[in-house]
This record gives structure tokens, sequence and C-alpha cells, in this order.
């Protein structure tokens, strides 16, 4: 389903009365059987290093935090073995992610509060995730979805807003009213398919510099490329 097309241009500032080229549904149902079903690609065993491992990838790629956390949840496997590290020790361990002196700290407090408010279990409730130190909706959305099957949101990463943005599903500017347009024009079922798909969209080919549009199944409805078309045309 097409719904309606607004003037293009690069800039979404510049285009104030974008309305939604596609709706959510049309870009999972065009994208989804190119990419496998999966919850999320970082590893993990329970809800406790799911959440770790969402809180590493700040900042930097899966597979940085795939290479880490083995050895990590290998010598802190659950929360109140966490909460009870030194921050050195765990800044030695995430140190190739980037950011890890927050990071390391991040962690450990977290897991801190989870064994002290959460009797060393992960919550399962947006409102008590977000109690968590340095937790906001992003990280929650992922899991609560990929840890406990429950869909509250649209997780917005950096993939999801470039691409939201581009291809013409959203025009604001803060990853939070980027997920409240999703939600709107996307069906509650493929909220989490949805941030999956741009996901991986995102990392095999619109990339941030030099997306590959000629090969994109979403070209025809995407503001970007109808604005690129249309500059490389003028430019003739
Ligand atoms: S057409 Fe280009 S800009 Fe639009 S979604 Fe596809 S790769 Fe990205």
């Amino acid at each position: 389903m097409v719904l309606k097309k607004s003037p293009s241009s690069l800039s979404s500032a510049s285009r104030p009365d974008a309305v939604p080229t596609m709706s959510g549904a049309e870009v999972v149902e065009r994208l989804d059987h190119l990419y496998p079903r999966i919850k999320t690609p970082l590893s993990h065993r329970d809800t406790f290093q799911l959440l770790i491992a969402v809180v590493l990838s700040a900042q930097t790629t899966d597979a940085s935090v795939n290479r880490v956390v083995p050895a990590l949840f290998a010598r802190y496997p659950t929360s109140a073995a966490m909460a009870g590290a030194k921050v050195r020790s765990l800044e030695k361990f995430v140190k190739s992610t980037g950011f890890y002196h927050v990071k390391a700290r991040r962690i450990r407090d977290i897991s801190r509060m989870i064994v002290r408010d959460f009797s060393g279990r992960v919550p399962d409730t947006m409102e008590d995730l977000l109690t968590l130190p340095g937790v906001g909706r992003k990280t929650a959305n992922i899991v609560l979805s990929a840890g406990f099957d429950q869909i509250e949101g649209i997780a917005v990463d950096t993939h999801v807003f470039r691409l939201s943005r581009r291809i013409g599903l959203t025009d604001r500017n803060t990853p939070e009213k980027v997920e409240q347009d999703l939600m709107k024009i996307t069906p509650r079922k493929d909220w989490a398919r949805l941030t999956v798909l741009l996901i991986l969209h995102g990392r095999t080919v619109c990339f941030a510099r030099n997306p590959e549009c000629e090969k994109c199944v979403l070209s025809d409805g995407c503001l970007y490329y109808a604005a690129t078309r249309k500059n490389s045309r003028i430019r003739q």
C-alpha cells in the first residue's frame, strides 16, 4: 500500500509537510523475505546477558559486542556476580567496545540495582526497565521483545532512525518521536520485525554513506531515492 508522496528533498528539515511514503507493514512485507528471522544478533543466554549486551552495543557494532561477551559472561554470568565486580575488571573485558569507562560502570550499577530492587531478575515491564541506570526506551524495547516476547514499542537505533527518515516514514528528529510515528503507521504485530529489518537493511544496503539504492526493493517508495534521482536529472 503506497500512502501519499510528499515533495522530495534530502533533508527532512526542508520538507516540513512530509507524510509517510509507505506504511510500516509495506516495508516489512517488502524486506521480510530478504533477511533471517532473528530476534537480535546479540549473543546471550538469558535476559540478564541480553540486557548487558544491549547496553554494550551503544556506539558500536553487534559483532564487536559478540566478540567480548563470551569472556565477560564466563567470568560474570549473573547479575549477582557482576554486581560484585570491580569496575577496573569489567573495563578490561569491554574495552574494545568503546566508551568502556562508562559502560563498565553502567553494567555494574545496573547489576547492583537488579540485585537490590528486583531480586536478581531483570524486570519485565517498560516502567521498571526504565528505572535502571542509563536504560532508555530503545534498550528496554529490545529486552522486552527479544527477552520476554513483549512488544511495547519500536526500538529506534541509529539504523532505524536513519532509514525511517530517508524512506519518508517520518520526518521527526528524535528517536522518541520517530518511534511514535512508526507505531502509528505500523500494525503492532510488525513492530519488532520492523526494527530488525530496518537494522539489517541499514547494514547491508542502505548504508549511511552511499546507500545502494539501485538494488533496493524500497526505492520506488523512498523519499531519498526520489530526491536523488530528481537532483541528478536536474544536473544533467
Ligand atoms: S532506496 Fe536508497 S535510501 Fe531508500 S531505503 Fe533503499 S537504499 Fe535506502
